[in-house]
């Protein structure tokens, strides 16, 4: 394990801003985890996770504490006839894995392909694209609680997952090892959403997870920023539930909005309203703007800092409040 010191926070951030770390621990078996710690009791310092940070607005502050790093790789599989079971470790980049069940011919996380992260933080907020959540594939999570100071497994139902939601939001001590998903030998293609769709009505052949995974990349290449030119943590916000009397509202203005129905009423796509109808596609403030392409994603260019994007980001979301009285949240989490 190697422990780095006074570690720019933006070198291992995809928004590429944040101060210093005091102490970075990069972690690559679970023993060392307990061994961070015991660093961190002893010192009496504050601890904080980090997979490859493709999540996270860290503060121009830094972290005065004890950053995990978890960079645990490594994956297995086992064969229970149609069933597979994956195992991977939490360091693991997650479309590699995806890449991996791919070339197994293993189905259930092909619509998955391509978002940035690791395989630890795809339970935590329930990652899902096109039409497939991982929680519909995930077998069970193994933890290291921090507060019990042991190692734990947590069944799917344990891990009380929701859209974007998972215990680990709530419960940051669980410190996420590996994930274990059941993956099938046999699928159906998922192809239900119109980026799809227009996929295979352009000819595109998607009957195996591989090409379906290659098509999902090609498309989120186009929708979202080229990490290694610009800042950004793709999506910074969610895409916002209305009730249903808003979402008629606003269709009677703007007859193209899509609208889907969700649990507490209707999902609309943001990036609709941040371009449409706010005409806000690229807009740009000093370092910080709306990716052209995307709306939705904010991309930070060299020079910006975590106070310009908050200030950004909040920006938006008045603009958006005040024209349709949406109140958008983030999906970026705040870091520390
Ligand atoms: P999009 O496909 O334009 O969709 C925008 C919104 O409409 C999303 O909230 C999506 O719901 C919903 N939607 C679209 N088609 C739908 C359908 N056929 N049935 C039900 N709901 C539908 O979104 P995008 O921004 O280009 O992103 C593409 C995909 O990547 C989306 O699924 C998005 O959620 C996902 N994504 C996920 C994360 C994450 O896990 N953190 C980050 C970025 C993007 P859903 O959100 O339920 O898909």
């Amino acid at each position: 394990m190697m422990m780095r010191e006074h570690v720019p926070i933006a070198s291992l951030s995809t928004l590429r801003v944040g101060g210093l770390a005091r102490y970075v621990f990069d972690i690559e078996s679970a023993e060392q985890v307990t061994m961070a710690f015991t660093f961190a009791r002893e010192h009496q310092l504050p601890w904080r996770v980090l997979g490859e940070g493709s999540n996270i607005l860290a503060d121009d502050a830094g972290f005065p504490g004890v950053l995990l790093h978890m960079i645990l790789r490594g994956i297995q599989k086992e064969e229970s006839g149609e069933t597979v079971l994956v195992s991977a470790r939490a360091g693991e980049n997650w479309d590699s894995l995806v890449r991996y069940a791919a070339e197994n011919e293993l189905w259930g996380i092909e619509n998955l392909a391509g978002i940035p992260g690791t395989v630890g933080a795809s339970p935590v907020q329930n990652i899902g694209a096109y039409g497939m959540e991982v929680k519909d594939t995930i077998h069970s999570v193994t933890v290291y609680d921090a507060h019990l100071g042991e190692v734990q497994d947590f069944s799917n139902a344990e891990c009380r997952f929701g859209y974007r939601e998972s215990r680990f939001k709530q419960e940051p001590y669980q410190i996420i090892l590996g994930v274990t998903f059941k993956l099938q030998r046999n699928g159906t293609p998922r192809t239900m959403y119109a980026d799809l769709e227009r996929a295979v009505e352009q000819g595109v052949t998607l009957d195996t997870p591989a090409q379906i995974g290659a098509a999902v990349r090609e498309i989120r290449s186009r929708k979202f920023p080229d990490l290694t030119r610009y800042g950004t943590a793709g999506s910074f916000f969610k895409n916002p539930v209305i009730s249903e009397d808003a979402y008629r509202e606003l269709k009677g203005l703007y007859p193209e909005l899509a609208g889907y129905p969700a649990r507490e009423g209707v999902k609309v796509p943001l990036a609709f309203i941040l371009d449409k109808v706010l005409g806000l596609r690229g807009y740009r403030v000093d370092n910080v703007a709306l990716f052209e392409m995307q709306p939705l994603v904010l991309v930070a260019y060299d020079g910006a800092t975590a106070i310009e994007i908050d200030a950004f980001a909040k920006e938006i979301a008045e603009k958006v409040f005040d024209v349709t009285g949406i109140k958008i949240e983030r999906e970026v989490r705040t870091f520390p």
